[in-house]
C-alpha cells in the first residue's frame, strides 16, 4: 500500500489501552489512524478530516455508539463503518443500516479485521444510496436479554424494546420514540439462535434445569 494512498481510519472506543493496541496493529499494516474516546470527540475529528473508515464501539460514556452511528450514517454516508462490540450482537442480515461490518470483541483476528477494512476501502466511498430496509436491525445485549434494541429504519435512532419474543418466527412492530414511525422487526431463526446463545448461564441457575 503506497503511503500516498494510505486509508485514513478513525478509531472510537472508551478504553485507551484497546485503542492504542488496535492503532499500533493498523499502522503497521499501512493505515493512518486517529483515535477518539467518546462520540463528541469523534464527531469533532470527523468534521476536520473525514476518514475513509470508522471503527467504533457501541457502549461509551457521554454519547452512545448507537447515537454516533446514526449521526455518521445520516451526515457522512460515504464513510465505511465497522462496529466492534463486546456488549451487543446484531442480526447481520439487517445490520447494513448502521454499519458495513461487525466484529465481536475478542472473537476476531487482526487479519480478519484488516481484510475487511481493505475490502471496504476498495469499495469506498460507500455510496449514500443504502438499500431500503423494511425490517429493523435487532441488537441483543449479551448481559441482559430482557430487552432487545431496534434501530429505526427511518431516523436511524436505536431504542429498547421489551423482549417478550414468541417461540415461533413472527413479524413484530414497535413505535420509534424519536420519530413515531411504526417499525417492523423480524424475530427469525437467527435472532432466536442469538438469544439462545446468550442464555446458557442464566438457564443453568433455574431449578427445572438442574434436574437430570
Ligand atoms: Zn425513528
Amino acid at each position: 500500500m503506497s503511503k500516498d494512498f494510505a486509508p485514513r481510519v478513525l478509531l472510537v472506543d472508551d478504553e485507551p489501552l484497546l485503542l492504542e493496541s488496535l492503532k499500533a496493529v493498523l499502522e503497521i499494516n499501512g493505515f493512518v489512524c486517529r483515535t477518539a474516546t467518546d462520540g463528541f470527540e469523534a464527531l469533532r475529528l470527523l468534521r476536520e478530516t473525514p476518514p475513509d473508515i470508522i471503527i467504533s464501539d457501541l457502549r461509551m460514556p457521554i454519547m452512545s455508539g448507537f447515537e454516533l452511528l446514526a449521526i455518521i450514517r445520516r451526515r457522512f454516508p460515504q464513510i465505511a463503518v465497522i462496529v466492534i462490540s463486546g456488549e451487543f450482537i446484531v442480526n447481520l442480515q439487517t445490520s447494513g443500516l448502521l454499519m458495513n461490518a461487525f466484529f465481536q470483541k475478542g472473537r476476531y483476528t487482526p487479519q480478519e479485521l484488516i481484510a475487511t477494512m481493505r475490502d471496504l476501502y476498495s469499495q469506498s466511498p460507500i455510496l449514500p444510496a443504502l438499500p431500503k430496509h423494511t425490517h429493523a436491525p435487532l441488537w441483543i445485549n449479551r448481559r441482559s436479554t430482557e430487552y432487545l434494541i431496534a434501530t429505526c429504519t427511518e431516523c436511524l435512532r436505536s431504542f429498547p424494546i421489551e423482549n417478550d419474543v414468541p417461540e415461533t418466527h413472527a413479524l413484530q412492530t414497535a413505535e420509534c420514540p424519536s420519530c413515531g414511525t411504526t417499525i417492523t422487526y423480524a424475530v427469525d431463526s437467527t435472532v432466536l439462535e442469538m438469544l439462545a446463545a446468550t442464555r446458557p448461564v442464566r438457564d443453568k441457575l433455574t431449578p427445572e434445569n438442574s434436574l437430570p
